[in-house]
């Protein structure tokens, strides 16, 4: 006589109708939804954590939820860099936001506006910097992390502003960057610019606050040259340079929003600041930060 069968739930030996599923056999009645606890009588059944669910209990308790529409997420769907999952139709449907890339459920891509920079989801919204003393809350702090990196100012005070589009993009006489603006005051000697003095820091309104340190330390980058009478950089490397520091500083604070903008500036496609930044970056590996700030310093220029 052969051994019985034995469940692989009660272990008891089964007798009568068996069930054979997932490499054992079960009472039928014994073969039950991880959900529910029912018997599972449909052949057609679903594993979560190597456990069997009935089909509709598993999508109404386990799968994961769309962010946007909140329908189970059960064949094809995306997921973005902030763990988001989403139907695939919303990316044709919805515009994203212009500063964490994220869905913005409340603009579609019919109603994008003119400018890209004016969609801002709701998270990056929740934590925007509209006002000044905002931003001097924050302004302190930051300077004295660009010091902490060997960056020493002379002046640890001027003006901040935080400008609306409009204003931003009229203002001139200064270094602008798409977020952030340095004015300063120019003296030319023999038509060359001989030395430079700090108006005023301008920051668009409204940026998502770690968007918003990332831009200021690039402005403070701008802010140490100008104080330091290192007015006549190439393009490519002031901006380079203020992105490096801009990077290092979200790598030092290192949140998931952060490495966000960090990958944001590393694989940037510009010619100025994409560029800028990767050839500052292999300096910096090459010779150190504190080599490039001693050369910049004494040289006014990048070292060799
Ligand atoms: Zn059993
Ligand atoms: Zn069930
Ligand atoms: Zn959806
Ligand atoms: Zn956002
Ligand atoms: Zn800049």
């Amino acid at each position: 006589m052969s051994t019985p069968r034995i469940c692989k739930r009660c272990s008891q030996p089964i007798h009568g109708r068996y069930l054979s599923a997932l490499d054992a056999v079960w009472h039928p009645e014994h073969f039950c939804c991880a959900v529910c606890n029912r018997p599972i009588t449909d052949a057609q059944f679903y594993l979560h954590n190597e456990q069997p669910c009935h089909p509709i209990c598993y999508t109404d308790n386990i799968a994961p939820r769309c962010t946007i529409c909140n329908e189970p997420l059960t064949g094809n769907h995306h997921v973005n860099y902030w763990g988001e999952r989403f139907c695939v139709d919303h990316v044709r449907e919805l515009a994203t936001c212009a500063y964490c890339g994220r869905l913005t459920p409340h603009a579609t891509k019919r109603t994008r506006r003119r400018s890209v920079e004016d969609i801002c989801c709701d998270i990056c919204t929740s934590t925007s910097i509209d006002s000044v003393p905002q931003a001097k809350l924050l302004m302190d702090g930051l300077i004295n992390w660009v010091e902490a990196q060997g960056l020493r100012f002379r002046q640890k005070t001027f003006r901040i502003e935080i400008l609306d589009r409009a204003d931003f993009l009229e203002r001139d006489g200064g270094r602008r960057d798409p977020l952030g603006l340095t004015s300063s005051k120019r003296y030319l000697r023999n038509r060359r610019v001989e030395s430079a003095e700090v108006e005023s820091v301008a920051i668009l309104r409204g940026l998502p606050s770690t968007l918003f340190e990332g831009v200021c330390v690039h402005e403070l980058g701008h802010v140490w040259l100008v104080q330091n009478s290192v007015i006549n950089l190439p393009a490519i490397d002031e901006e380079g340079f203020c992105e490096l520091i801009s990077h290092r500083h979200f790598l030092s604070v290192g949140s998931k929003a952060d490495l966000f903008y960090a990958e944001r500036i590393a694989k940037n496609s510009d010619p100025i600041y994409g560029d800028g930044f990767r050839k500052l970056k292999r300096l910096e590996e090459r010779v150190g930060l504190e080599q490039i700030i001693k050369s910049l310093l004494r040289k006014k220029k990048l070292p060799l």
